[in-house]
Formats: structure tokens, C-alpha cells, sequence
């Protein structure tokens, strides 16, 4: 398709409706823990603001939201800058997709380093992502993601979270690291949860995702500790000290320090792999511990994640893909027939 050189009136019509529509439902889910639309429906719409900006580059903008990460910092908090950025990921929806980005990443990789990257292959888990601020050791800070750049400090909330240890275990702690995680509701823990909303006559959570963010945005620390939080960690930040090479070393060394970390990732060596492994989680979606909406696959290597870098919304060594979606409402049917 010819990119248009001046985008019609037409497309700068429906490029504002999209702007302002993407950014409302983002509010609504961001802040508000309260989509106001399914997110199959939310995907489309970004899908084709990302279409729109690809045939008319003019009308893109630093704030658009294809530019920045989606969150924001409510009132009802403080604001924290986090030491390094956090990110979102990018998402691709179909196989063909996936491959053509596996295939490019390892080819920009191969030409740089003359070997194929290691595919840390791993669940995105249905959630809300977190920082965790450890100095020597200890939890100091802990952080939503925001904006990337400033995060809301909800260190008392997760404090109640009894995953998430206040002192690593061991020795030989870095002087500063950020450890970042998905903060969850696991599938068991939702039934049982919306059960005894029901029970009290309130209605039920829509979701898990839902329900682990509201729950770890709630004002009062002691409504946090009423609720059933998980979290795996996924991620690091800055990392002062922190003697490790590659994401899966990391995981092996957050692990004996006390952090929980997924059973279900995995360390590939090639696209077949990381193809059967999302085939078999598409079987198996829910037979596991939490929800999830896909798979993210990461080159594993530190030094080549920083040689790939990062845009101003994804890192380039990193893609997230997504699961076809499925009926909304099964799960809240099922619920009402268990009650
Ligand atoms: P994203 O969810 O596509 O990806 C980034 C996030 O994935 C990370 O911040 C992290 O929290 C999470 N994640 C889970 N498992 C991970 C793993 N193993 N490794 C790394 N990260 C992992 O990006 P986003 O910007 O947070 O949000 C976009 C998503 O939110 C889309 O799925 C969209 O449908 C949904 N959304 C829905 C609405 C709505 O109104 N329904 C509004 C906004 C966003």
C-alpha cells in the first residue's frame, strides 16, 4: 500500500476518535481497574490506530499512545520515579507474525554476534506488573509500572503479599536492584474469592486481572491483606552489583534468594521449539496455576538485550504473542453455576 503524504480529512478524523477512544479505555483499565471494554475489542482498535499512523506517519505524535506506555499515576498515591524504565511489550497476533519477528530478531542478532540467540520462552501471565526497589538485600520500594517512567508507591500494599519476601534469603545481595513481577490472582484463589463475594451479596470480579489490580490498588494496605495476591517475577530493572549474564541465570539466582519465580518458563534454541511450546500452553491454557492472555519470548543474553535496545514503548528483544481470544463470559458463568 502507497503511504498517503497528507492524510485526508477523512483519516485525521478517525485518527482523533481513535486517540481519544484508546485513551479513555486505558483510564478506565489503568486507573480505574474498570474496562469498560473487553480487551479483543481494545486490540482492534489499537491495531488499526498503528495501521492508520504506518500509512500516515505525519499524524504521529511523541504522546500518541502507540508511543507510550498505557497507566498513569492516580492521586490516590504518591508518585515514584522508578531507577530505570519499565516498558510494555510488543504484540503480535498471529504464528506468521511471530515467525517473521523471530526470524528478523535473529538475523540482527546473528550479524552482530555471529550466534543465534537463546529464546527465554515464558507465560504472560494475566496481571499487573510491579517493581520491587531491594537495597542490600531488602525491600525498600515497591512501585506499579504508571507511565514507565513514574510508577504509584504502593510498598505498604505489597508489604500484605506473602510471595513477596521483605529480605532476601542468602548473602551477597546487590547494592540496588529492581526486581519486576506480575502481580496475580491464581485461578483457584479467583473461584474462591468471587464465591465469597457472591456469598456477601457483592458482585462479582469480571476477571482475575481485574481483581489483582483493584486489589493491589486499594487505598487500605489491610483491604490488600484480605486478598489473595501471587506474583512471579519477570523482569530487572537497574541492577547495581547484580553479577548475573542472562535473564534465565537471573531467574535461577532471584530464585535462591527467595523470589517466586515461574515453573512454567523455559530456555529454547530454536523456532520450532518456541512454536511447539506456545502450541502445547494453547492446549493447556487452563490447567495452570493463573490466567493467561499469551506467551512472551526474550532473547535470553543480557549484553545482547542491550545491544537490541529498547523504543520509547517496547524492548526490541522481546515480543509478546497473544492467544486467540476466547468466549468472555465462560468464566463467570461457570462461577455462577459453582455457587
Ligand atoms: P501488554 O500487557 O501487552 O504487555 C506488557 C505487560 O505484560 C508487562 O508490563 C507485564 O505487566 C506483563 N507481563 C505478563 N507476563 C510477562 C512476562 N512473562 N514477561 C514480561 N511481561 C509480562 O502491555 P500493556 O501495555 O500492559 O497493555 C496492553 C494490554 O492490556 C493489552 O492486552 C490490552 O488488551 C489490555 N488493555 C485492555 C484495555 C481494555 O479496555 N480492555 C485497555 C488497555 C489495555
Amino acid at each position: 500500500i502507497e503511504p498517503a503524504h497528507t492524510p485526508s480529512a477523512v483519516a485525521r478524523e478517525r485518527y482523533a476518535e481513535l486517540v481519544e477512544l484508546i485513551q479513555k479505555y486505558r483510564a478506565a483499565y489503568y486507573n480505574e481497574d474498570a474496562p469498560i471494554v473487553s480487551d479483543a475489542e481494545f486490540d482492534v482498535l489499537y491495531g488499526e490506530l498503528e495501521q492508520l499512523e504506518a500509512l500516515n506517519p505525519e499524524l504521529v505524535t511523541n504522546d500518541s499512545p502507540t508511543q507510550v506506555v498505557g497507566g498513569g499515576v492516580s492521586v490516590a498515591f504518591a508518585a515514584v520515579d522508578h531507577l530505570s524504565r519499565m516498558y510494555s511489550l510488543e504484540d503480535v497476533f498471529s504464528l506468521a507474525e511471530l515467525e517473521a519477528w523471530l526470524r528478523k530478531a535473529e538475523g540482527s542478532v546473528e550479524k552482530q554476534h555471529g550466534l543465534a540467540p537463546k529464546w527465554l520462552t515464558e507465560l504472560k501471565i494475566d496481571g499487573l506488573a510491579v517493581n520491587l526497589l531491594y537495597r542490600d538485600g531488602v525491600l525498600v520500594r515497591a512501585a506499579t509500572r504508571g507511565d514507565g517512567t513514574t510508577g504509584e508507591d504502593i510498598t505498604h500494599n505489597v508489604a500484605t503479599i506473602k510471595d513477596i519476601p521483605q529480605r532476601l534469603h542468602g548473602e551477597n545481595f546487590p547494592s540496588e536492584v529492581e526486581i519486576r513481577g506480575e502481580v496475580f490472582i491464581a485461578s483457584k484463589d479467583f473461584i474462591a474469592l468471587n464465591e465469597q463475594m457472591v456469598a456477601a451479596g457483592k458482585a462479582p470480579f469480571a476477571n482475575p486481572r481485574n481483581s489483582a489490580a483493584g486489589s493491589l490498588r486499594q487505598k487500605d494496605p489491610a483491604e490488600t491483606a484480605k486478598r489473595p495476591l501471587s506474583m512471579y517475577v519477570h523482569g530487572i530493572g537497574a541492577r547495581a552489583g547484580l553479577k548475573t549474564a542472562s535473564q534465565s541465570e537471573t531467574y535461577e539466582q532471584l530464585k535462591a534468594w527467595g523470589m517466586p519465580t515461574s515453573p512454567y518458563f523455559k530456555v529454547l534454541d530454536t523456532l520450532e521449539e518456541v512454536l511447539d511450546f506456545i502450541a502445547h500452553y494453547g492446549e493447556h491454557r487452563h490447567d495452570l496455576i493463573h490466567e493467561i492472555d499469551g506467551i512472551v519470548v526474550k532473547v535470553d543474553d543480557f549484553a545482547t538485550q542491550r545491544a537490541l535496545g529498547n523504543t520509547s514503548r517496547v524492548p526490541r528483544w522481546s515480543v509478546a504473542y497473544k492467544y486467540p481470544p476466547e468466549e468472555v463470559h465462560t468464566k463467570l458463568l461457570d462461577i455462577r453455576v459453582n455457587v
